[in-house]
């Protein structure tokens, strides 16, 4: 009985702790989106919004995340390998205000990379493939506009160790064809080595796909999405909450490839973007 006075004091008290840790999680969170405004990268954008209430932002109609720098609001765009350099704009919404946000992009070249695959059809797919083709790519544009409250809060660890074998952005021609942008990097490894988690975060999606092989989505706060194909062994389900560091699969070398890899993508308002802006150096 003569604890209850306390209670009240003890819930203020643990709100103000909740929102103390709200707010240093959303400081830091912002760090880790680096302002790399090229074709393929990131877009940090002042909005010269403070007050509580969050904006809503998108970009080519597609829903972009929004953070607290401070007291100002900023969005964080993903920015698509095919975008144009030069000013690009942002549409900003927020109760009855509306207005567009410049921000430019800077052009970057990307190298060129031929590859020779031996199996013809993971090339030019059969017409009895491309229902199969189809149905994936409607299943992955619907995974990429998975858009939680959460946020990054560290540094992606590596999914797996090892030399990376293809770079983010290659122009690639597939048995001289060419095909769209290398959308990840691969990293190679050898059959079987664990693939883990680098951020906390949701698994979205898990399939074995026509080019991809085994793969999984995992979402990990504010749209920002992984992915990890080619995978020998899928460990994780749909629903399935992951920590960072946590094993999810295993390298294989299912789908389209020439060996053993990861192909690990990084996803920001369904756009791909280079991994190597999440990972610690
Ligand atoms: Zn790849």
């Amino acid at each position: 009985m003569t604890k209850r006075p306390l209670r009240p004091f003890i819930r203020v008290l643990s709100i103000l702790i909740a929102c103390l840790l709200i707010s240093t999680v959303a400081s830091a969170n912002i760090e880790l989106f680096k302002h790399s405004p090229v074709p393929g990268g990131i877009a940090v954008v002042p909005l010269a919004m403070s007050g509580d209430t969050k904006p809503t932002v998108s970009f080519n109609k597609k829903t972009v995340a929004v953070m607290q720098r401070g007291n100002d609001w900023v969005a964080v765009v993903g920015i698509p390998l095919s975008t144009k350099a030069g000013d690009h704009s942002l549409a900003v919404t927020r109760g009855d205000i509306s207005r567009d946000i410049m921000f430019s992009v800077r052009p970057h070249e990307y190298a060129e990379q031929r590859i020779k695959i031996k199996n013809k059809r993971k090339v030019d797919p059969l017409p009895f493939d491309m229902d199969r083709i189809n149905a994936e790519k409607a299943r992955v544009a619907e995974v990429r506009t998975i858009h939680t409250d959460g946020a990054l809060e560290r540094p992606f660890v590596w999914p797996v160790k090892g030399i990376i074998s293809s770079p983010f952005g290659l122009r690639r021609f597939f048995n001289d064809k060419p095909r769209r942008p290398h959308g990840g990097i691969d990293i190679a490894a050898n059959e079987g080595v664990p693939i883990v988690a680098p951020a906390d975060g949701v698994v979205v999606e898990t399939g074995d796909y026509f080019f991809n092989g085994n793969c999984v989505f995992i979402e990990h706060g504010s749209g920002l999405i992984t992915f990890y194909a080619h995978m020998s062994r899928i460990d994780v389900a749909i629903g399935d909450k992951v920590t960072a560091g946590e094993m999810i699969g295993a390298i294989g070398a299912t789908g389209r490839v020439t060996g053993p890899h990861l192909h690990w993508s990084v996803g920001l308002n369904g756009t791909w973007i280079d991994p190597m802006l999440f990972v610690a150096e």
